[in-house]
């Protein structure tokens, strides 16, 4: 399928071969054991117990692999991926580099667990400049990062970090795999929440890792068997019918953050817009040459808390929610979370409804929220 399409990949990721009387994508399999052969035991069948053994989970993991271009484990959630390969890979002693400016509840695990177990943590932004990796484990980075939308040059930090041997880890959250492909950038390990716009209809957590390592796949499968973060097969089936229209959603979601783009750009009551699809957006040289397209996420500030918030209640098609990459337009302030962001600061995510309605809305809605 790698000669084809994103639209057609994601349509036929993951799917059985066809078989009359079958369905296209079969049904979540509810089991906790399952039947074992009396003789042969969990030799004698793929499935034997939950934890290890889905079979609506495994189709899941080979339509993101699909994607990804490597074998992937998913997880019940995002976080539980990013912590899994950081406690698989880190011992006490290791240092591990990690954003500044990536998903807060990295950095506070970092600082809980990972300092209390003696390993060292260098958080450098994610623009870097990156210091010397001699003597690093594990470097992971997020691009664009979550929520400040810069990019890192995944294939020359690659180069740098192989070079000091040190493993490189992409989340691939905000990009998608339709967005970028870390492991042809040359990463060893992809990490994302499938949360967000992989599977976008804000009715699920998930989280998976990708990699082209034998060796580091099952490390990681070993992990999630022993501490049992594996997501439900209802869940799993749903994050699978959700990926067919992955390529729809981006698009519309891309093409509506462009509009809203041009419409803030224009605004002088919008201050630090943030979007790595726009020509003068600091990212847009590094973004442009590595990811496939635009994410449909973009950042910008509207000075005080208040602003925000007469700017949410006036829109009709903007709601106030967490979270990003769903069908309905939502903004974060994230500041209202603890985030280290500025008070005014809003991660606005652009769903799928039509652009000129979106563009309308907000247009109006920051006019009726008048000044700061
Ligand atoms: C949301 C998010 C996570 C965590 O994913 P969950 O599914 O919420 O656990 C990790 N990284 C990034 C960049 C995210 O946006």
């Amino acid at each position: 399928m790698s000669d084809l399409g994103d639209g057609t990949r994601c349509v036929h990721a993951g799917l059985p071969e066809p078989a009359p009387g079958d369905p296209f994508l079969p049904g979540p399999v509810f089991a906790a054991p399952y039947h074992l052969d009396p003789w042969q035991g969990p030799a004698g069948s793929p499935n034997g117990y939950g934890r290890p053994d889905n079979p609506t989970r495994r189709l899941l993991e080979a339509a993101v692999g699909e994607l990804e271009g490597g074998d992937c484990r998913v997880f019940a959630t995002g976080q539980a991926a990013i912590t899994g390969m950081l406690l698989t890979l880190l011992r006490p002693g290791d240092t591990v580099v990690l954003p500044t400016d990536g998903y807060f509840p990295v950095r506070a695990f970092a600082t809980d667990v990972l300092e209390a177990i003696g390993v060292r943590v260098l958080l450098v932004p994610t623009v870097g400049p990156y210091p010397s990796l001699e003597g690093v484990r594990l470097v992971l980075v997020e691009t664009p990062a979550n929520p400040g939308l810069d990019v890192v040059d995944v294939a020359a930090l690659a180069e740098r970090a192989h070079a000091a041997g040190a493993l490189l880890a992409v989340d691939n959250t905000t990009a998608t795999p339709l967005g970028q492909r870390p492991l042809d950038l040359g990463a060893d390990l992809v990490v994302a929440s499938g949360t967000k716009a992989l599977t976008g209809h804000s009715d699920l957590l998930l989280g998976y890792l990708a990699s082209r390592s034998a060796e580091l796949i099952e490390a990681v499968t070993r992990w999630r068997t022993t501490t049992g973060s594996v997501p439900g097969a209802f869940d799993a089936w749903l994050a699978h019918r959700s990926l067919g229209t992955l390529d729809l959603r981006l698009a519309r979601q891309s093409a509506n953050a462009a509009a809203v783009a041009d419409l803030l750009a224009g605004r002088p009551d919008v201050t630090g817009l943030r979007w790595p699809g726009r020509t003068d957006d600091a990212a847009y040289p590094v973004a442009s040459a590595q990811m496939r397209r635009m994410p449909g996420v973009l950042s910008f500030d509207l000075g005080d808390a208040d602003r925000v918030s007469r700017f949410v209640e006036a829109a009709r098609l903007v709601v106030a929610a967490t979270s990003f990459g769903g069908l309905h337009t939502t903004a974060d302030r994230r500041a209202q979370w603890g985030d280290d962001t500025a008070p005014g600061f809003v991660r606005l995510s652009c769903g799928v409804e039509d652009t000129a309605d979106l563009v309308a809305d907000i247009a109006a809605a920051l006019d009726a929220a008048g000044p700061a």
